[in-house]
């Protein structure tokens, strides 16, 4: 960051986003101080998580757990979650979500015992002494995530300004903006808590060492503004910036506190900025002073449906019933419940799902507050949408791209920019749900991308196991040529022999040549023990399988018998061979009838010589054994599939040569004509 505009920063400069719209504030609950709602009956805490795989469990069904206990294990980027009171884990199963789709995904299940009772506290009271690797590590050990709605997890965040920055973190934005209508949440905090935001300000400062520290405030919250001026004074400047929606998005803030517009490309972290939610600052502050991991968050509770609205701080996984139980929901015909905020929220598919780290608002409003949808017209063409979107979209295009399934034209247009704030759904004559087809084509992307990504590792590993198998191609090869040179090196020297001489070496060489098979067949069978042992499983089997008839076709191929295969459609129509060839797909057994018509046959890639043997005519005929030497009786070589080439092989008993596998294979025939 060039220093002129970090004094323009340092001064206090306001600049404005693209974009943005002044809905009607409804912030009635700004003045409701925080209650705690009490026990719930059941405690349900999900453990999916949108990045990364699921925590590994660390506990059963069965168990008793205390307040503040990790129930899952943190796993890279994963922070562990924590009961959020005493109990019994009552399932671990897969529970409905707070999502639009009603998704289901694996939760805890507790049964409070209503003792409330905690584990020993850890406080880090000489936090101050700590390096930055252990206030790091301490804050993703306690489940510390981003409370302002992404849930992004803080450390990680941190750790990104740190890691990614040339400069290392120039801004730190502590965001208290909560510009959505209706939510207070952060707000109340800012009231009652600012000394302990203040704290976690510190603590997160000691990490970064930033140039500058801002926490960014709405004009609406005068309250808050002046509880934070004072407890702040010395840790962080207060900037209060104009209202207007979505201001508390990370980068429209970042672009009215430092005039930088950060493309959607790029991590802001990347830029030296880092941007924290009060909420968020204030759960590193317990989760490094006091030692309490978060378990709880406040929610706002509004709408003209409820007997009682404000500010509650509630358990994470209660669920949305019991809150709006104990808030006295009196529900309308067709009620809605909406989860966050009018503008970002999402009506619920049902009220038995749990509050998460990210549910800021719950929202029961009554038709006269916020109507029902409207019938939709067509789209004008005003260009209002487009006039307020805060990411620069045009989002009547990308509504009509999403509805026609234009999905790679819907990605071209920015739909991963789209931040979902609803301004362009809000402005919208045509009542056109703009939003939610924009959340539904985010899903979308999303099953695109990990499609994509599953597509890319399967084409790696097809291509890993064809360089696999190339190197083991010219191994063989390579064994082969060197047998060839031993064989003819051999032959020389015995040319120069006496014939007593002769006899000793080859002696000698027969004895060599049984001690290694003896070797090997110790070694086939301390194998086979050990397999026994441990137990086969099916992908060893198969692996073993396929060695065994790759060993089968290199002796093939070694006695001579391997001929380059015929193209299916190169064999004339209406021949023995056609027939074969077209039977082969349905049943392999007909093989041996055909080949003793003297047809030439394919499987797969590969075909043998076959020698014919006596023609007899019984109803199971007789496969025979092809020795090398055998091309001399019979000139004109026919085809034959492996199994086959086995299977004579054991009529004449080489069985020492031959894996098991193939040996007990029962191959039966059937008759073409
Ligand atoms: S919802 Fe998306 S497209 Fe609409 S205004 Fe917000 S960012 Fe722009
Ligand atoms: S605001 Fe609505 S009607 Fe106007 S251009 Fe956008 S989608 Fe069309």
């Amino acid at each position: 960051m060039a220093s002129n505009q970090l004094q323009k920063i340092i001064k206090a400069k306001i600049w404005k986003f693209f974009g943005g719209i002044k809905p009607k504030e409804m912030k009635d609950t700004s003045d409701c101080k925080i209650e705690d709602l009490g026990l719930p009956s059941i405690i349900c805490i999900p453990i999916d998580r949108h990045l990364g795989k699921d925590g590994e469990i660390l506990v059963n069904v069965g168990d008793h757990v205390k307040k503040g206990q990790p129930l899952t294990r943190a796993s890279g980027r994963l922070v562990p979650v924590h009961a959020s009171t005493s109990g019994t884990i009552n399932a671990i199963s897969k529970e409905v979500l707070p999502h639009p789709s009603g998704y289901t995904g694996l939760c805890i299940t507790i049964k409070p015992d209503g003792n409330d009772e905690s584990v020993d506290l850890e406080p880090m009271k000489d936090w101050e002494l700590k390096s930055s690797r252990e206030l790091l590590e301490r804050i993703h050990n306690y489940g510390v995530e981003g409370l302002g709605g992404a849930q992004f997890q803080t450390d990680f965040k941190i750790k990104s300004a740190l890691e990614d920055s040339k400069t290392g973190c120039n801004v730190l934005i502590i965001n208290g903006a909560e510009c959505e209508p209706v939510i207070t949440c952060d707000d109340r905090i800012m009231q009652e808590q600012a000394s302990d935001i203040a704290l976690g300000i510190k603590i997160i400062k000691k990490i970064l060492n930033p140039k500058i520290t801002i926490v960014a405030i709405e004009d609406n919250k005068p309250h808050a503004i002046s509880a934070m001026q004072s407890a702040c004074d010395g840790i962080a400047d207060i900037r209060v910036i104009p209202t207007k929606y979505p201001s508390g998005a990370a980068r429209n803030l970042i672009k009215i506190i430092t005039g930088i517009e950060i493309p959607y490309s790029v991590h802001t972290s990347e830029c030296g900025i880092v941007v924290n939610n009060v909420g968020t600052v204030l759960s590193v502050k317990e989760a490094v002073v006091d030692g309490i991991p978060v378990i709880s968050r406040v929610v706002t509770v509004a709408g003209q449906s409820m007997k009682k609205t404000g500010n509650v701080r509630v358990r994470l996984g209660t669920s949305v019933r019991f809150v709006l139980s104990n808030c006295h929901l009196y529900p309308e015909f067709h009620q809605r419940i909406i989860l966050g905020g009018p503008m970002m929220g999402f009506t619920l598919p049902t009220i038995d799902v749990p509050i998460t780290k990210s549910a800021n608002c719950i929202l029961a409003p009554t038709v006269n507050e916020i109507p029902l949808l409207r019938q939709q017209s067509n789209c004008i063409r005003c260009g209002r949408c487009a006039r307020v979107c805060p990411s620069r979209l045009v989002p009547y295009q990308m509504y009509n791209q999403s509805k026609a399934k234009n999905h790679a034209a819907c990605l071209k247009a920015g739909i991963r920019d789209c931040t979902l704030c609803g301004a362009c759904a809000y402005v919208c004559p045509s009542y056109i749900p703009l939003t939610s087809q924009f959340r539904y084509e985010q899903a979308v992307e999303m099953h695109i991308r990990d499609a994509e990504r599953r597509n890319q590792i399967a084409k790696q590993r097809m291509q890993q196991k064809e360089e696999r198998l190339k190197a083991e191609a010219l191994e063989r090869q390579a064994k082969k040529e060197a047998a060839l040179a031993r064989i003819k090196a051999q032959k020389e020297a015995e040319a120069n022999m006496t014939p007593e001489e002769l006899a000793v070496a080859r002696a000698k060489a027969l004895e060599e040549a049984k001690a290694k098979a003896r070797e090997r067949k110790e070694a086939i069978l301390a194998q086979k023990q050990q397999q026994a042992k441990a137990g086969v499983d099916d992908a060893s089997n198969i692996k073993r399988l396929k060695d065994n008839q790759d060993k089968a076709i290199a002796i093939a191929k070694h006695q001579g018998h391997i001929e380059k295969p015929a193209a299916v459609s190169e064999i004339p129509e209406n021949t023995i061979e056609q027939q074969v060839a077209n039977a082969q797909l349905e049943e392999k057994k007909i093989l041996p009838q055909a080949l003793k018509k003297g047809a030439t046959v394919r499987l797969e890639e590969l075909t043998v010589t076959y020698h014919e043997a006596a023609k007899t005519e019984t109803a199971e005929p007789k496969l025979v054994g092809l020795p090398p030497d055998d091309r001399l009786h019979n000139p004109e070589p026919k085809k034959v599939i492996p199994s086959v080439l086995m299977s004579a092989q054991e009529d004449k008993k080489e069985v020492n040569i031959l894996p098991d596998i193939f040996r007990k294979k029962n191959i039966t025939f059937k008759k073409i004509i």
